[in-house]
């Protein structure tokens, strides 16, 4: 079931693969000891090293290797214990230094894969190329004043991890899974916020396409400026198409670097080969070739969290899950410890439907994450307990649910407050039953000849009792009482 583009020609495959630029969660830059802070006043949170003043020297920050060795590790990649920082050449208002401290020949991590979900509970493998360090840029600012652009540093040689997937994504969907997956796992890992909207995951994609069935690698362009989940997708797929209808028509695709307009929803040429950059790479002198210890990266490795695959399957083996379910409960580390908590000891199903039906309408409905849900997982769990115990229809559980939504009160207290305990009483119910049935003779004789119409007469008597009584109980003692009638 595969993603194609149905051509004038024939059908056409999408090839594309990503560059990934994360932010490293770390409170000091990657050269310099300057704070990290995300929005503080402009230029505040600078170095002379980040502003590239003559004769100041970088001092490489550990823990962002660390962070880089972690994040590897995560990938299930190769980590080189001989890394190399590189100049990377070119000029930018907004790099002081006229180049950026990268990685290029000798990347700290090497090759790895990542595990995506796709929308059929299938699973597929995306290859990692390579991970390595760099420094970030500042940031010009061009619509603050009429006529100039201003410069802000503080973003200058804060530490970013360059990841490289190989062209294995197939379908615009897989290019978001695929993100999904990664900020997952760079979240579970603590090194990257995942952030899309301040910067802190940014995505190029590579695409190109070529007739189904042909093994070549047609030429790609490069869409910068995918921002945001939603696009991702877009973006790849509007590019796929562009490239087909050129090449249908008997043209050939230009390698270059476009913007997506997210407004008009459409690629843009913004350089292409011919202005394409010779970096001019050449090992930074100030800096020394990176060797790591082997004891360094085990004690990583030993410190490393249960990552979203494991717990996946440890959920589908421990609670008897379904894949997409467990998929979709350990997404976040904060959803799937919830997730445990009200489980222990319930039918961790039932709870794990809960969450994914109920819980998450009501979390997306209000705009909040887990971590503020007014809910806390044994609430949730008791009152589970309650439609287990018969006390509660699953109906009124969800009214129940919804007012400890809004309230943060316990389900006990609730059911008490507003008398919902469920009527199990068969001498409350049989007069209302009864009555049902003597006020409709017509729907009786109907009955008669199909007894699928006693889910009316249940109906009737739910409406009558307000949603509170038990509905076996009513399916009793109505055909009870039809035989009679
Ligand atoms: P560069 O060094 O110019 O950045 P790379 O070979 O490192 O080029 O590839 C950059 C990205 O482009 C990688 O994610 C890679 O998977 C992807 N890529 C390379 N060739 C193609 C292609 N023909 N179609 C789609 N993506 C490609
Ligand atoms: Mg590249």
């Amino acid at each position: 079931m595969s993603w194609v583009i149905e051509g004038e020609t024939g059908k056409w495959e999408l090839v594309c693969g990503l560059e990934i630029h994360a932010q490293v969660i770390s409170r000091a830059k990657l050269f310099s000891g300057a704070s990290t802070e995300f929005g503080a006043e402009p230029n505040t949170r600078v170095s002379p090293v980040d502003a590239g003043m003559p004769g100041m020297l970088p001092v490489l920050n550990m823990f962002c290797v660390e962070q880089a060795v972690r994040t590897g590790l995560g990938l299930r990649a190769q980590i080189n214990l001989f890394s190399v920082f590189e100049r990377k050449n070119y000029f930018y208002p907004d790099l002081p230094n006229g180049y950026q401290i990268s990685q290029y020949k000798h990347p700290i991590v090497g090759r790895g894969s990542v595990t995506i979900e796709l929308a059929d509970g299938s699973t597929k493998e995306i290859g990692i190329t390579r991970l390595h360090l760099e420094m970030d840029a500042g940031k010009s600012i061009h619509d603050r004043l009429p006529d100039a652009t201003l410069i802000d540093l503080n973003r200058s040689g804060v530490a970013l991890m360059e990841i490289v997937t190989e062209p294995d994504i197939r379908a615009p969907d897989e290019a978001v899974a695929f993100m999904r997956k990664l900020r997952s796992i760079l979240r579970y890992l603590g090194t990257c916020d995942g952030n899309m909207e301040e910067g802190s995951l940014r995505c190029d994609a590579n695409v190109s396409v070529r007739p189904l069935g042909s093994t070549e690698l047609g030429t790609r362009t490069e869409i910068k400026n995918v921002n945001s989940m939603r696009f991702i997708a877009k973006a790849i797929e509007y590019e796929a198409r562009r490239q087909v209808e050129i090449l249908e028509s008997g043209g050939t695709v230009e390698q270059e670097t476009r913007l997506f307009d997210e407004r008009r929803g459409v690629t843009r040429s913004m350089r292409t080969k011919e202005e394409a950059h010779d970096y001019r790479y050449f090992p930074d002198p100030d800096l020394l070739p990176l060797e790591l210890d082997p004891a360094f990266v085990e004690r990583i490795r030993r410190s490393l969290p249960e990552l979203p695959d494991a717990k996946k399957a440890r959920f589908v083996e421990q609670y008897g899950l379904t894949p997409y379910d467990a998929a979709v409960l350990v997404a976040e580390r904060e959803v799937a410890d919830w997730f445990e908590a009200a489980a222990r000891g319930r039918d961790a199903k039932k709870v794990a439907n809960w969450i994914i039906t109920e819980l998450f309408g009501a979390l997306n409905r209000s705009g909040l994450e887990i971590g503020r849900c007014p809910i806390r997982p044994e609430q949730l769990g008791r009152l589970l307990d309650l439609v287990e115990e018969g006390r509660l229809s699953g109906r009124l559980a969800k009214e129940v649910f919804a007012l400890m939504f809004e309230s943060g009160k316990d389900p006990e207290v609730i059911v008490e407050e507003r008398g919902l305990v469920q009527v199990t009483d068969a001498a409350a119910l049989e007069p209302i039953v009864a009555r049902v049935v003597a006020d409709n003779p017509k729907q009786v004789a109907t009955y008669r000849k199909n007894p699928k119409v006693i889910g009316w007469f249940v109906g009737q008597v739910m409406r009558a009792t307000k949603g509170k009584a038990n509905p076996q109980l009513v399916q009793e003692l109505l055909r009870k009482h039809l035989e009679e009638a």
